[in-house]
Formats: structure tokens, sequence, C-alpha cells
């Protein structure tokens, strides 16, 4: 295995699990997609964290962010798209790269997408997370995409220029129409992906698309979206009190295990996750 211990997320809970995990003695991986927590970036002012008082979100994840690259933790600034389980760890995927540990945590924050109907069930048979990982596959084929952030641009003109056609399900305001005559634009919501072995095609509430893939691209993925065994209650992860999932050397810490949504919890449970994944893996050596 490359590393010990795969972090995916790099929020509060994520970074303290890995500075954990690290000042352990761990070799330590840690994901992150979006510049390391839009979402406390995104909050006016902290008045409530531990010994860091009237900080904005920017400037506190900036002091976490500085803190991590003080450490030997091995960061990587992408998106985890696929996560599969292996006899003695788990393969992660990135967009361009491909990593293995032998325990991975979970510190992916709130998702606020829902799951669509068929997307678990044809997950690596058609439903992908990824045009650049994936879409050679489907070169030459009717796909569909379905986009909940703009930033999906360049991954869409990247399928419409390897495949027969695209449709387009774009899911935010303000689209902006991407290059590619073979694109069409499906402004009704789908509502589930069908096939029988494999993907072959997308319903809307009045139409039916006949693709042979279908990418989703969002700002944060259900966490089931790559572990289709992952227990979920509502949109949280069900961890046991010491941070493991159903799933054996699966850890999960931080917003992604419900409420409340606070810093200082998700620092706690990113280190409780991280002491966990250790003896896990004491016991494992
Ligand atoms: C308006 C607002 C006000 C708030 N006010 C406060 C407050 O006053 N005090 C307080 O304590 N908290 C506050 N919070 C909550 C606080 O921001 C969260 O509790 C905290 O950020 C949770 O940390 P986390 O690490 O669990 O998740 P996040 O901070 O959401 O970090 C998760 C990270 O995982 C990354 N990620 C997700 N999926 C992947 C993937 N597949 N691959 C790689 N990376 C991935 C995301 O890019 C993100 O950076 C507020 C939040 C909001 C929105």
């Amino acid at each position: 295995m490359d590393y010990d211990i795969a972090v995916i997320g790099g929020g509060p809970a994520g970074i303290s699990a890995a500075i954990t995990a690290q000042s352990k003695g761990r070799k330590v991986i840690l994901f992150e997609a979006h510049g390391f927590s839009p979402r406390l970036r995104s909050v006016a002012k902290i008045t409530d964290y531990l010994g860091l008082p009237d900080l904005s979100g920017d400037e506190l994840m900036d002091t976490f962010v500085a803190h991590l690259k003080q450490t030997d933790v091995k960061v990587v600034e992408e998106k985890i798209v696929a996560l599969e389980e292996t006899e003695d760890g788990f393969l992660l995927g990135t967009p361009t790269g491909q990593y293995s540990a032998d325990a991975v945590i979970l510190a992916t924050g709130i998702s606020r997408s829902d799951l669509l109907p068929g997307e678990t069930e044809f997950l690596g048979k058609g439903v992908s997370y990824c045009a650049t990982r994936d879409g050679a596959a489907f070169k030459g084929k009717k796909v569909a995409a379905v986009a909940t952030v703009p930033d999906a641009t360049a991954e869409i003109e990247y399928l419409a220029q390897i495949c027969e056609h695209v449709y387009l399900f774009p899911r935010y305001n303000d689209f902006q129409q991407p290059h590619g005559k073979n694109v069409s634009v499906i402004l009704e919501p789908p509502t589930e992906i069908t096939g029988t072995d494999s993907v072959t095609g997308i319903y809307t509430n009045s139409e039916y698309f006949n693709v042979a893939a279908v990418f989703m691209f969002r700002a944060s993925d259900p966490p089931s979206s790559f572990l289709p065994e992952l227990q979920i209650r509502g949109r949280s992860i069900l961890v046991d009190d010491q941070a493991q999932t159903n799933i054996e050397g699966v850890f999960a810490g931080g917003d992604c295990t419900g409420q409340p949504w606070q810093c200082n919890r998700a620092a706690g449970q990113g280190q409780k996750a991280a002491i966990s994944a250790i003896r896990y893996l004491s016991v494992k050596d």
C-alpha cells in the first residue's frame, strides 16, 4: 500500500484527522477537491472556535491549512472520484491518479445532493463521476451529463469532443451553453438512470434518452456514491462511538456524520477517526 491512511476532505475534520495520524507516525495522504472547505470559508465571522476567536471562516481555514502544510502529510488537491475496496486495503482514484491505502477516513462535509435512482446500481457500469478518467470508454457513443455546478464545463466539452452526443441536464442557475454542436440541453430534471448489465438510458418525467453512460458532476457527492455499501441515515454517514463506519477500515468524522455542524466538533471527530484508524492498523499490521 502507498499510504497507511487516506483522508478524503480537507475541511477542519479532514485536516485534524491527517495531522493527528501523521503526528503518531503514520504515512498519510489527504485529498481536497475545492480549495479547503468552501463552506467554512464562506462564513464572515467565527467566534466560537477554541482559542481562535473573531476570525473569519477564511482566516480560520488558512490557519488550519498552514498547520497541515508544516507536516509531512501528502496533500493532493483533486477530487476522489472512485474508491474501491481490495483484498488488503483501498484503491482511491482522482481524475489523474490512483493511490492505495490501508485505511480511509471520510471527512467530506455535508452533501446537499440526493442520489439519482439507479446511480449506485450502475456505478462503474456506465455511471461515472469523472469524464477525464472514464470518458474514453464511451467514445463515439451517446452519453448524459448531469451537472449541479458550473465548473463541470470543461469535462462536458471533453465529452462533446469524443462522444457522438451529450444530453446535458444543468441543475444550477445562470447556466451557460458549453461549446459543441452535439450537446443538447435538457431543462427537465432527470428522474432515473436505467439499464440492464450496464446503463442504457436516463428518464425525465416526460422523456427517455438512450445513452451508454451518465456522468454526474456535483460539488460534493453523497458519500455512498463511491462506496455503495456504506450505511447512511438521512444524508449522514452512520458511525459508531469510535468513528468506525459499517465498512471495516473506513472511518468518518465531521459534518458528514451529522449535526451539530460545528468546527470544534468536526476537528474533534476527525481526531477520533484518526486514532481509531491507527488502532485498526496496529491490529492489522
Ligand atoms: C453560514 C455558515 C455559518 C457557520 N457558522 C459556524 C460557526 O459560527 N461556528 C462553527 O463552528 N461552525 C460554523 N459553521 C459550520 C462549519 O463550517 C462546519 O461545521 C465545518 O466546516 C465542518 O467541517 P468538515 O471538515 O466536516 O466539512 P467541510 O468543512 O465541509 O469540509 C469538507 C471538505 O471535503 C471536500 N470534499 C468533499 N468531497 C470530496 C471528494 N470526493 N474528494 C476530495 N475532497 C472532497 C470538500 O471540498 C470540503 O473542503 C457554519 C457553516 C455555515 C455554512
